[in-house]
Parts: C-alpha cells; structure tokens; sequence
C-alpha cells in the first residue's frame, strides 16, 4: 500500500481572480433557484501533476473550459475520479465543510485503485478552502441551499498506449445547489436491476471514478422507463444481495429499531453512510452491517418485520424509499415516509450538524473560511 499522505513539499496556492465575475445582482438572480449543477462558480481550483515532479502549479483562476488534445488519455481509457462535498454558509460569514478530510482519504485511495497518484490529503482540503475563499458569496444562504463541491482528477497524457498516464489534472468545481427536495423529503420508488450489475469484487465499486457512473447509466435508464426515480443494484457474483443505488448507499430499518446496511467491499464507502452508522451507534441503536438479499427485503415488507428503507448520500442526504419494484411486481414500505420514523429523525440530526444548527458531538464540522 502506497502512502496515502505523504508530505507536502511547498505547493502553495496562487490566486488570480477572475478579470470580470459575475456581478452581484446576476449572481442573485442565478442563485435565486440554481436546481442541481447547472450554475457555476466564477472560478476553479488546479493542480499540475507531471511524474517525476509531482504536484505543482496549485492555483485559483477564472472557471474556463479546458484545452483537450484529442489524444488526451481519459478520452479513451477513462482513467478519472472524482468526489462531491458540500460547503455551507455561516451566519458570521464564514463556511464550513463536513468531514472534509474523510472525502480526502477516499480522493487518495480512488487514485490508487486507478493507478494515479495520490493527492496529499492536505492539498486536497486546502484546495476546498482556496476556492471557498475566493468563491464565499455564491454559497446559496436560502434553506437548504449550499455550495456542491467537485474536486476531480484524470489522466492529461497525450498518449494512446495502455499504461496508467505520466500526467494529470487536478481540478475542483463548485456549483450552488438548492434544496434537494422541496417541501421535506418524498419517498421514492425504485427499480431492482436484474440484468445490469454496477461492480464485482476485484473491480472498482469501492473507488468513486466516472465509470461506475458510465457503466449504470443503462440500469438508471431502465429505471426510469419503469418509472422510477433510481436504480438498486444486486451483487455481480449471485444476483441476491441488495448492494446499493446508483449513487447512494441503502438502510434498512427493522421493527426492533437496529439498522442492517450491506457490508463494505464492492460498495462505495459513502461518509453518509459512515457518518449515520457512527450516529445510530451512539444513540443506542444496533447497526448491523451484512448482506441482505432481495428475496428477504420482499418476505420483511410483507411480514411488516421492515419498517422503513431509505437511500443516503451528499447530494440528498437522506432518500426514503417507498416503493420497489421488480419484473416480478412491486412491494411497499409504508413506514418509509413516516413524520415520527427513525429515517426522518436522522435525517434532521444529521442536516441540523452539517448546517451549524445542531450539535456536532464527533467535531465533524470543518470551518473552511
Ligand atoms: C458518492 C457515492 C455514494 C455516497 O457517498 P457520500 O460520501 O455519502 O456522498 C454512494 N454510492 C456511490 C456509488 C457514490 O458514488
């Protein structure tokens, strides 16, 4: 195993602001409803990768489009990852992120299973800050608004042979988001993929890169012509076990109040995920992570043994699920919307920590300007 932090050697930010940013009244109007990574920060954060010199050029400049060669080795071999975290505003001000360092620690170990050099985890949360600096007032102040982040990395090399790239970009985005769901969170339906799996133990499912995402747009594509909103996905080896969504983990609440959520390993590690299971733990509530098939999830729907189901991750925070549907009919979790239910009370536990309004007893709040 590589070191997945190793020191930093100097590679200070530079600031050049943008020459002509938008102007107050326009950035109102566009944060006014900005909807889900659509509207765009004036600027970016960079880094240069070369091997043999490592990080360099770290830099905060005007947000512009990115010179391609056609050769460029992600166009071809996809070797890219990224991460996603938001930035919140304070009332003095400032901002703050959540867990930041944690979505650090999986930048490092992505690269590392797609062959690319680590960032220091140090750069990375300094990367998040610079930006933030320069980029404080497009942090949305509506409820529930708040500044999605996207750092990402891929391969630069303008070289067509199969090896892991000797270049690569650094980069992070930020886009004003609104509230996720308007008028409190909606149970969704699902679509159990059958055909389409998402990853196999030895593949990539643990690392967040772009070809994950490639590889189940298909599934979510099936899902949404059966009209669901998102796509669950079983194990590659047996078709059994619930794994989880497209892009957020899954929790099962049972009628004696623990918490089952598949076990880690061809899953994406999601910080929601680890964040709510730290969080349950310390309310008393028993957390079980191991594998729990499909055929089980319809038999505790049925017997009433499941209570409530729902869906986590950054963009959404926390999803119930109401419905699932297969081919071979569908099943309901009553219990999932429910006002009084354990999956609303986390939600709200865990929303009021990330905003500054709640107590924050594990010191995951991360003042970032
Ligand atoms: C990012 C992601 C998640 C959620 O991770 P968080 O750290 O909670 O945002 C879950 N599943 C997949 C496939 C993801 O890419």
């Amino acid at each position: 195993m590589p070191d997945l932090n190793p020191a930093r050697d100097g590679t200070a930010f530079t600031v050049r602001p943008h020459a002509s940013p938008v102007s107050a009244e326009q950035r109102a109007e566009l944060l006014r409803d900005p909807g889900f990574g659509r509207v765009f920060t004036d600027h970016m954060a960079v880094i240069d990768y070369t091997e043999g010199r490592g990080w360099h050029d770290a830099r905060i400049e005007a947000r512009a489009p990115v010179l391609m060669d056609p050769a460029s080795a992600v166009l071809h071999y996809a070797q890219e990852i990224f991460e996603g975290l938001k930035a919140y505003a304070t009332p003095d001000g400032g901002a703050t992120l959540f867990r930041p360092d944690q979505n650090a620690l999986r930048f490092a170990r992505s690269a590392e299973r797609l062959a690319m050099p680590p960032l220091p985890n140090d750069l990375f949360v300094d990367s998040l800050q610079q930006l933030i600096r320069v980029d404080r007032d497009w942090i949305p102040t509506v409820a529930g608004g708040s500044l999605y982040l996207r750092p990402f990395m891929f391969a630069s090399e303008v070289f067509l042979g199969v090896r892991p790239s000797k270049q690569y970009l650094y980069m992070v985005i930020a886009s004003p988001v609104g509230s996720y769901f308007k008028g409190g969170a909606k149970p969704v339906t699902v679509w159990v993929s059958q055909d389409y799996t998402r990853a196999a133990p030895g593949g990539t499912g643990e690392a967040k890169c772009g070809g994950n995402y490639a590889a189940s747009l298909a599934a979510q594509a099936e899902a949404s012509r059966h009209g669901c909103e998102q796509v669950v996905f079983l194990d590659a080896a047996e078709r059994r076990w619930v794994e989880e969504l497209g892009g957020m983990n899954i929790f099962f609440v049972m009628d004696d109040g623990t918490l089952v959520t598949p076990p880690l390993g061809t899953i994406l590690p999601g910080i929601t995920r680890d964040s709510l299971i730290a969080m349950a733990q310390r309310e008393g509530i028993t957390v079980r992570q191991e594998p729990y098939s499909i055929d089980q999830w319809r038999a505790d729907a049925a017997s009433g043994r499941l209570r409530e189901v729902f869906a986590c991750g950054t963009a959404a925070v926390i999803t119930p699920i109401g419905t699932v549907r297969t081919t071979e009919g569908e099943f309901i979790m009553p219990g999932s919307g429910a006002t009084q239910g354990i999956t609303e009370r986390l939600r709200r536990t865990l929303t009021d920590m990330q905003r500054g309004s709640g107590p924050d007893p594990f010191g995951w709040v991360h003042h970032a300007a």
